[in-house]
C-alpha cells in the first residue's frame, strides 16, 4: 500500500472519463463519476460545479467551457488516451504514478486484505497465489490481487513518468 502521508487528491469526473476514473480509483484516489451520480441533464454541468466545490474535488472534464466554468478546481483533459490523461494530472502535481490497490476501480470503495474464505470463493482468483497479495470490495464482492500483472503496470507507468 501506499507510504505517502500527505493528503491524496479527490477527484469527480464526467461522463466521458470512465477509464480515467478506473485507473484513478486503481491508483487510490477518491474519483466520483458523473455517470453514476445521475442521469444526464441540462443543470449537470451546475451540479457538478457544486459537488466538486462542497466536497473539495478538482473537476476533470473534457469540455473547455465547463473546466474555465470550474476555475483553480477544474482540469481540462487534453488527451483521449488514459496514459496521456494520467501524464497530465502528474505533470499537474495531482497525482503519483503508482497503483496503491486501496480502491475498487468499480465503486470507488476502500479495499481491504482479502480472507482466506473469499479468495477461496473466487472462480476467477490464480491458481498459484504465491508471492500476491488479495483485496476485497465489501461492497462488490469483488476480489483484486497484485501480482505480476499489476507489477509490469507500474513498471510501465515509471517508465512512462518522464
Ligand atoms: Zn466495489
Amino acid at each position: 500500500m501506499s507510504g505517502r502521508s500527505e493528503e491524496r487528491a479527490k477527484f469527480l469526473a464526467d461522463r466521458m472519463l470512465g477509464t480515467l476514473t478506473r485507473r484513478l480509483r486503481l491508483m487510490g484516489y477518491d474519483t466520483l463519476s458523473a455517470s453514476s451520480l445521475f442521469p444526464g441533464s441540462r443543470r449537470e454541468d451546475t451540479v457538478l460545479l457544486e459537488i466538486a466545490r462542497a466536497q473539495g474535488r478538482m473537476l476533470l472534464t473534457r469540455d473547455a467551457e465547463l473546466a474555465r466554468r470550474a476555475g483553480e478546481q477544474g482540469v481540462l483533459v487534453r488527451s483521449e488516451q488514459v496514459d496521456e490523461q494520467v501524464a497530465q494530472l502528474s505533470d499537474l502535481g495531482l497525482v503519483s504514478l503508482q497503483l496503491s490497490f486501496d480502491r475498487c476501480s468499480l465503486c470507488n470503495t476502500p479495499l481491504r486484505p482479502a480472507r482466506r474464505r473469499e479468495i477461496e470463493g473466487a472462480e476467477y482468483a490464480p491458481e498459484a497465489r504465491e508471492g500476491l497479495s488479495f483485496f476485497w470490495c465489501p461492497v462488490c464482492h469483488r476480489l483484486y490481487w497484485m501480482g505480476s500483472h499489476t507489477r509490469r503496470m507500474r513498471e510501465e507507468m515509471k517508465k512512462n513518468r518522464g
